[in-house]
């Protein structure tokens, strides 16, 4: 049936997500139709004036609506270090142990062969720039204690290091295999402030 081409756009670009098969787009579409009028509006602003105002901060390349995000432009912040993450929810993780004063880059992602994603697909050439600027003294790698979050740690450190930059790993305590975001402050603050050569 020809009129039902609009539901099956929905579901098509409900499939989009990461993890979302024919099955649980249909289920969200039909849901939103038949019991959520009111969310599937909201659902469609917010997508779309997140898509058209979200964009990268120019200097540590996490998300923010203006041009440099508010962490860039807090004056009273370390400026001598950079810490890197691999996502938003990381550094507010490492955020929220009140340990750290420097600064930070985000990755948004990590490096995963298996999946396609190499240096390039994350901010590499983003990170080499921002870490050379001549104020960065130190590079704190604060990927995950994950194979990926590690293999990323490992390039990336290799390539700072190339670059006469200092670059320091969280110390082990984090446990192996765990993503930052779910490990306890007290963990992540004690990693920082024991961080080593890397
Ligand atoms: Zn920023």
């Amino acid at each position: 049936m020809a009129d039902l081409s609009v539901l099956e756009g929905l579901i098509q670009a409900l499939r989009r997500l990461p993890g979302v098969g024919v099955k649980s787009a249909s289920r969200m579409a039909y849901h939103l139709l038949q019991h959520d009028r009111e969310g599937a509006e909201l659902l469609s602003q917010a997508l779309h004036q997140a898509a058209a105002a979200v964009r990268h901060c120019e200097r540590c390349y996490t998300f923010t609506t203006q041009a440099v995000c508010e962490t860039c432009l807090d004056e009273s912040r370390d400026t001598t270090r950079l810490c890197v993450v691999e996502t938003p929810a990381d550094q507010s993780a490492v955020e929220r142990t009140a340990a750290y004063k420097g600064l930070y880059f985000v990755l948004m992602g990590r490096i995963s062969p298996l999946d396609g994603i190499g240096p390039k697909d994350i901010g590499l050439q983003k990170l080499m720039e921002r870490a050379s600027d001549g104020v960065v003294t130190e590079v704190i790698l604060a990927t995950n204690f994950t194979a990926e979050g590690e293999a990323t740690a490992h390039v990336l450190g290799e390539a700072l290091k190339r670059r006469g930059v200092q670059v320091t790993r969280l110390a082990r305590g984090v446990p192996v295999g765990s993503e930052l975001e779910y490990v306890d402050l007290g963990t992540i603050a004690h990693a920082l402030v024991d961080r080593r050569n890397a």
